[in-house]
């Protein structure tokens, strides 16, 4: 009988040290593209930094499921909804309804995913840095990405849309948290 090889969430339950080491990985700030990205005020059109304010960042996704698709996350690199205080959580929700404004207007999207993934096991590629997903969708949007598939990662395309939402928010005034 072949062994297969368990799944990587399963050989961590049975290699409680593992964890701790994954753990600590994602405690360290140069880890972390969203520290990163907090932390290097000077370099916001690099790190694709739309808005910051007082307890949150918001900046696009570098690899995005569709155009558009931006990182709502809190300043400090904490990985649960349970380890933000309440000041963070509301700013976070307030900039997910700015941004959402700013995608329907720069975008013209017709609906959005907005989402948390908590944990490797969910899907979290930076499980120790909570960020939450706003993803513009457009009817029949899955042939649409499918024949863009091969433009979403080019840098260009990502700074004249990083430009275009700058643009746009000032003319609009977001964020109004
Ligand atoms: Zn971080």
């Amino acid at each position: 009988m072949s062994k297969k090889e368990p799944p990587e969430h399963n050989a961590n339950i049975h290699a409680p040290w593992r964890m701790e080491y994954i753990r600590r990985l994602d405690k360290e700030p140069e880890g972390c593209f969203l520290c990163r990205a907090e932390q290097e005020a000077q370099n916001d059109d690099a790190n694709l930094v739309l808005w910051r304010t007082p307890l949150c960042v918001v900046l696009m996704n570098r690899y995005p499921y569709t155009g558009g698709h931006l990182l709502i996350a809190p300043r400090a690199h904490k990985a649960g909804l349970e380890e933000l205080d309440e000041p963070v959580l509301l700013e976070l929700m307030k900039l997910t309804r700015d941004a959402q404004r700013l995608l329907g207007a720069v975008c013209r999207a017709d609906g959005y995913n907005i989402g948390l993934n908590i944990g490797r096991c969910a899907g979290a590629g930076l499980p120790g840095h909570l960020h939450l997903h706003l993803v513009p969708r457009w009817s029949g949007d899955t042939n649409f990405m499918s024949v863009l598939a091969d433009v979403r990662v080019i840098p260009q395309a990502l700074s004249e849309l990083h430009q275009q939402l700058l643009k746009v928010s000032r003319e609009m005034q977001l964020p109004k948290s």
